[in-house]
């Protein structure tokens, strides 16, 4: 299989800005069906327990930005929203700790990758991932 080369440019955060008992399966179920993805919409996704699934190969390209897809890979943790549906960074400790050992790893495999929020692109309205991705990882080089 000759796998296709993209070159990774970005490494973003995301929140699924759903309640925090989300499953996977769910989640997944409304890309395909509601949304009619054909791609995931994460390569990663973080469960509130620190596991952590794979969704897509990270050759390939899935739905986190639109216009940057080609050029990032993608993590989202599950929750990010209050019970009003207000965004609130209600990450678990060992959430934090999975997404802050896949950054470190990602970023370890793609130097040149600028570490950042969903909300720090452009003309983005979202306050995806609801915390300061820039911030809280600005010291991982
Ligand atoms: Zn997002």
């Amino acid at each position: 299989m000759i796998e296709a080369q993209r070159e990774i440019l970005y490494i973003v955060l995301h929140c699924t800005a759903t309640a925090q008992t989300a499953t996977k399966e769910a989640i997944l179920s409304y890309w395909q069906n509601i949304k009619k993805w054909v791609w995931p919409g994460y390569h990663y996704l973080v469960k509130t327990d620190g596991k952590f699934s794979r969704l897509a190969y990270e050759h390939q390209p899935t739905n986190g930005v639109y216009g940057y897809n080609q050029n990032s890979i993608h993590i989202c943790y599950i929750g990010g929203i209050d019970e009003k549906g207000r965004p609130m960074d209600n990450r678990t400790e060992a959430q934090k700790e999975t997404l802050l050992f896949l950054v470190k790893w990602l970023k370890d495999k793609y130097p040149k990758a600028e570490i950042l929020g969903h909300r720090d692109f452009p003309n983005v309205a979202k306050a995806c991932p609801s915390f300061d991705a820039r911030k809280e990882y600005q010291l991982i080089a």
